[in-house]
Parts: structure tokens; C-alpha cells; sequence
């Protein structure tokens, strides 16, 4: 084994070589010195999924302490669509820090939270007059989507769905549907919270968007009631759930419902949102105008930031100091988000995000059809995923989706699973990653399976 020299300051970014280069066993040493390390100072709920010890990153590669470069087909779970280190963000945070660092926007304002929120009122969809408050991470984001429908509607029961991940914090635990890990033990979880069935086209028999809406607004209105509900919670596609594109007609039928029966349509696109699909937001793609957009992850480059957005009379309904947090809204992770949306229209990566998608879906529909243990293939934009299966039954197969997985940590790719039944491969590589790096990785996946 051959160990490079990686000194820690080698420099991120674009510039750094795009390749796929394994120059020794994954983990290798370094590696494994650091996950000691780790096991013995950090607690074991934060788990890994791949445990190396990473030095830098940038365009479509992850470079670890012992010198490997990994492809990244997963973007730190969607954040760093426009790479890691970006040049526009790197010079924007970079300014920023020389400036100021902190002094709390509810304290002492400053332009960068006002031009995001401008920004993001602009960028989501709908032409209505809106609002947008700043937070930290996704969860926050949520919890006070939760709490403005609340205050707005003066009602109080908040309906999620089947599959749907929001979070960890403790509301979002209770929204969140997956047991282990996200909440065994964990409780108790905050009331008002309900479930109802999603629109799943691999897995409900084919209903149409109209008949599972239907379904869904029947659980709804038997078991909570128009009257006591503040708000309906949904991802446009599912994140963590397993990418579930509802089918077409479900997302509307509930926002038609939403607004006849005084309950606010919250988005959760931490996910699906900034270009990740080939739109700047999901929603767009079934032309649906939620009343409340929540997102985080792609909006910063990397750095912690989240926003809810909506119609400013919901959103201006909570009183002045009942919304805030001391860093939400932090100036150096405004001064990353204008530098990233910058760079998403600069560099054209809304295209580039469709681009993707159609060699991920062409590319994994060419071994969908060789391989009937490929369910299905389904997304949108670089936002993609394979469902494995038994082909006999059609059952899940997560012991196939773990064996894949781990075949391609180990040879260079990095690559997440998901899905409530740990059977779904994900793709999410950031946008500025290489055809040749995407389609090498691919083909990496690919010979997983078949060794599987
Ligand atoms: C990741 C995620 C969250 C939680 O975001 P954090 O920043 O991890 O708190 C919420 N909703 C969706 C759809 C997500 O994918």
C-alpha cells in the first residue's frame, strides 16, 4: 500500500483533480486512525455512511486523508449542488468573515438576510406578495412552518404522510413516518400530529394522482377534520422516504383541498429544492403554488441555512419576536446563499441538473432492463433512484441495496441508500460533477449489482 502525502490544507474546489483514484483499501489508514478516534469522543448515534476521513472536495470528487478520491454521487445529502467550495461562495464567505461574523439579525439587521429573503420570495413559486423568515437547518425550517400555519389558522392538528422525512428534532420526529432510526426510543413525540397515505405508483397498485389524493383527503377529513387542521406537511418528491414521485394530479388535488378547507399546503422541498430536480423548485414540475415553501440544504453551498417562505398573510401573522433563533439568518451563510443562487444562474445549472437526470435515467433504465432486480427507476432532474427488488415477489431487497452500496464505497464511489424499507439506491451528485465521472460511478453501481 502506498500512502500519497494529502497534506489537510490541500485546496478544494473545482481545480482539484476529477478523477476516481483508490490508492489504498477504503478506509485506509488515516482513515481508520480518525474513526478511532471518532468511537472514542463522539457519541455513537452519529453514525457514517462511509467512514473515511475527508481533506477536500470539489466539482464531482471527495479526496480522503490517505490520498483516494472518491466520486460523489451524493452531494452531502443534496447540499452542494453547485460543488463543494465553490469559487463564488469560497470569495463571498471570505468577505464576509473580514467584515463581520455575528450579530444577530433580531439584534442588529443587516442587508444579506434581507436580499436572501427578497431572492427567495422571487425564486418560489407563485405570484402572490410574500414573506420569508431564516433559520438554521432543515428541521428548524419546519418546525416553524408548523408554528406560523398555527398561529395564522388558529387550529392545530398538522397532517404529514406515509414515508415522509422532516427532521429530528422532536416535532419533526413526530412528522417524520420511519421508525429506526430516525425515532424509536425517542419519544414522546408532540400531539397533533397525523398520518395519511401518499400517492406510491411502484407500490399502491396504480391509483392515479386523483384517486389517492381522494384516499388521502377521506383519512383527512375522518379522522382529523378540516376544522382542526392547520396544515398539511408534504415533500413534492420524497427525500429519505425513498424518491417516491407521487403520480401526477395528487399534489394538486391536495392544494385544491388545502385552500377550500382554510389549511395551509406546506412544501418541504429541503430536498427537492434549488435546481436539484431541474427546476429551481419541485413544486414547479406540478405546477402547484404551495401557500408555505420550506428549504435548506442546496440554498448555501454547504454552509447552515434554511428559510420559510409564504404568503405574506400567513406569514406575517406571528407577532414581532415570535419568530427568529440567534444565528438564524447567520451573515456569512446569507453572504454563501447569494453567492449560490448566483452561481446556479451563472453557470446554467438548472440545465445542467436535466442533463443529469437523462443520463441517470437512461443509463439505469439500459440495466433496469437487464436486471429484473431493478423495480423501478424513477425521479427527477440529478434527484434519481433505483428500487431493488425481489424480482419473484417484489419484495424489498435491502440486503442487495447494502451489498451494492458497500461495493461501491470501496471502490471509489460514494453513493447513499434511503427508502422506509432501506431498499433504494439515491443519486444526487452534484451539479457541477462530470459526464465522466457520473457515468464511471455509474458503471461502478452497475458491477456492484452484478456481483451481488
Ligand atoms: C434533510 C431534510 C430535512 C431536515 O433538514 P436538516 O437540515 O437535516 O434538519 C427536512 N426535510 C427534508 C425533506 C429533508 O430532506
Amino acid at each position: 500500500m502506498t500512502l500519497v502525502d494529502t497534506p489537510a490544507t490541500l485546496t478544494g474546489g473545482p481545480s482539484l483533480a476529477q478523477e476516481r483514484r483508490l490508492v489504498t483499501a477504503i478506509p485506509g489508514p488515516r482513515s481508520q486512525e480518525l474513526m478511532a478516534r471518532k468511537a472514542a469522543a463522539v457519541a455513537a448515534g452519529v453514525g457514517h455512511t462511509l467512514p473515511i476521513s475527508v481533506v477536500a472536495a470539489g466539482g464531482g470528487v471527495i479526496v480522503d486523508a490517505d490520498g483516494n478520491s472518491l466520486i460523489d454521487l451524493g452531494s452531502g445529502i443534496a447540499v452542494t449542488g453547485v460543488g463543494n467550495s465553490a469559487p463564488r461562495v469560497v470569495e463571498a464567505v471570505t468577505a464576509q468573515l473580514n467584515s463581520f461574523t455575528h450579530t444577530c439579525f433580531t439584534v442588529s439587521p443587516y442587508e444579506g438576510y434581507v436580499a436572501v429573503a427578497e431572492k427567495l420570495n422571487e425564486l418560489t413559486p407563485g405570484e402572490h406578495v410574500k414573506r420569508t423568515a431564516l433559520f438554521n437547518s432543515g428541521a428548524e425550517a419546519v418546525e416553524n412552518a408548523v408554528k406560523i400555519a398555527r398561529h395564522f389558522t388558529k387550529k392545530q392538528a398538522v397532517v404529514a404522510f406515509d414515508h415522509a422525512y422532516h427532521g429530528r428534532t422532536n416535532l419533526t420526529m413526530g412528522l417524520t413516518a420511519k421508525n429506526i432510526p430516525y425515532k424509536s426510543g425517542f419519544g414522546p413525540f408532540a400531539s397533533e400530529v397525523y398520518r395519511a397515505p401518499l400517492s406510491y405508483p411502484f407500490r399502491d397498485g396504480g391509483l392515479s394522482g386523483a384517486e389517492a389524493a381522494a384516499k388521502a383527503i377521506s383519512v383527512i377529513e375522518k379522522q382529523v377534520g378540516a376544522e382542526n387542521l392547520a396544515a398539511i406537511i408534504i415533500e413534492p418528491i420524497q427525500g429519505e422516504g425513498g424518491f417516491i414521485v407521487p403520480a401526477q394530479g395528487f399534489l394538486s388535488a391536495l392544494v385544491e383541498w388545502a385552500a377550500a378547507n382554510d389549511v395551509v399546503f406546506i412544501a418541504d422541498e429541503v430536498q427537492t429544492g434549488f435546481a436539484r430536480t431541474g427546476a429551481w423548485f419541485a413544486s414547479e414540475h406540478e405546477g402547484i403554488v404551495p401557500d408555505v415553501i420550506v428549504t435548506a440544504k442546496g440554498i448555501a453551498g454547504g454552509l447552515p441555512l434554511s428559510a420559510v417562505t409564504g404568503r405574506a398573510e400567513i406569514m406575517d401573522s406571528a407577532m414581532a419576536g415570535g419568530l427568529g433563533g440567534t444565528y438564524a439568518g447567520s451573515p456569512i451563510a446569507c453572504a454563501a446563499a447569494l453567492a449560490t443562487i448566483e452561481t446556479y444562474e451563472a453557470d446554467g445549472l438548472l440545465e445542467r441538473a436535466r442533463e443529469i437526470g437523462s443520463v441517470l435515467i437512461g443509463r439505469l433504465n439500459a440495466l433496469r432492463t437487464a436486471d429484473p432486480r431493478i423495480g423501478d427507476v424513477r425521479g427527477r432532474g440529478a434527484m434519481v433512484a433505483i428500487e431493488l427488488v425481489d424480482p419473484a415477489t417484489g419484495a424489498p431487497d435491502a440486503a442487495l441495496t447494502n451489498a451494492v452500496a458497500k461495493y461501491a464505497h470501496a471502490n471509489g464511489v460514494v453513493v447513499l441508500t434511503c427508502g422506509t424499507y432501506g431498499n433504494v439506491i439515491r443519486f444526487l451528485p452534484p451539479l457541477t460533477i462530470s459526464d465522466e465521472l457520473l457515468i464511471d460511478g455509474l458503471s461502478v453501481v452497475a458491477e456492484g449489482l452484478k456481483n451481488a
